[in-house]
């Protein structure tokens, strides 16, 4: 019997050495008996829309998007999700029909790894710090878990305050660090990049109890400042951003192959080898 040819998918980003992409793809694809060729690509930074038209002229049927590339991947889509839109930016695109469809499976895939660590969202007050583009991203699908509220907490107050403008619902309100205390939140998440240089968002020690669950979107081998900030000052669980990474390419998977894969065999490999 002849063996079919894999469809091919990418990573485009810059850098893209780090990409674990190719990995969990490949793993999804070998439980799911799926054909694929998974592949990075470093793209220039101004050579983005030329990478994507060569990929799709070579027969590609789709491709994440990474920094510095999900507002590109959107202006050149030609139909977007409402997530990806209101998101502005696309990590997922798929070729078909003739056509660029741009998806954002970012915030698809922090809630579902907030659900299968057992965190209720319904009614629950969310505190949100950080308003940049990992922020918006995961705001519609946070919105879709009927939350009871969702602060958004940033530096830059106005960055935060333009987010809720953007969004247009009742639930969310733009605060400042300092106007935190007092509060009281169900489920912190860090959706800076503080963690990535070592520094802790400026948050009062007043928010934390032991039912407060923290989520960090970023991930290491070891833990994050903001994750150990948070057991340090009793938060009983504290989560990292791992499953959110495998969440997100589940659902990008999902998109395009139809099929839903197990993300917690895979969240269990990469950490073992972080
Ligand atoms: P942006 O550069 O768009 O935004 C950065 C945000 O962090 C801004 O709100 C900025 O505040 C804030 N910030 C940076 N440093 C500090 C600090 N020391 N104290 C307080 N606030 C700070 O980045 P992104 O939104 O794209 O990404 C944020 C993080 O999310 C990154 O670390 C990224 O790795 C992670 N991420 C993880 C994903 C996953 O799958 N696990 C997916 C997507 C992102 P200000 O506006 O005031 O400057």
């Amino acid at each position: 019997m002849t063996q079919q040819t894999p469809d091919q998918y990418r990573v485009f980003g810059n850098p893209i050495a780090q990409s674990k992409s190719p990995d969990i793809h490949y793993i999804f694809a070998d439980k799911s008996q799926q054909n694929i060729d998974y592949q990075k690509q470093l793209v220039d930074p101004d050579d983005f829309s030329n990478a994507v038209s060569a990929f799709i002229h070579q027969g590609g049927k789709g491709a994440n998007v990474t920094a510095p590339f999900k507002e590109q991947a959107l202006a050149i889509a030609d139909e977007l999700t409402e997530r990806a839109s209101l998101a502005g930016a696309v990590n997922t695109l798929s070729f078909k029909e003739g056509k660029i469809f741009g998806d954002n499976t970012d915030g698809e895939g922090l809630v579902q790894d907030l659900i299968a660590n057992n965190v209720t969202l319904k009614q629950s007050r969310i505190l949100l710090l950080g308003a940049g583009g990992a922020a918006r991203g995961v705001l519609l699908p946070l919105l879709a878990q009927a939350p009871h509220s969702i602060v958004i907490a940033n530096r830059t107050v106005s960055k935060a305050a333009t987010l809720c403008q953007h969004f247009s619902d009742i639930r969310l309100s733009a605060s400042g660090y300092q106007d935190l205390e007092q509060q009281h939140f169900d489920v912190i998440i860090n959706a800076t990049s503080a963690s990535l240089s070592g520094n802790l968002p400026p948050i009062p020690t007043s928010l934390l109890s032991q039912n407060v669950v923290c989520y960090d979107m970023v991930y290491g081998k070891d833990e994050t400042p903001f994750l150990k900030w948070a057991k340090e000052h009793g938060a009983n669980k504290v989560i990292d951003g791992l499953g959110m990474l495998v969440g997100q390419a589940a659902v990008s998977f999902e998109v395009w192959r139809g099929v839903t894969p197990e993300v917690q065999p895979v969240i269990d490999k990469l950490r073992a080898s972080l």
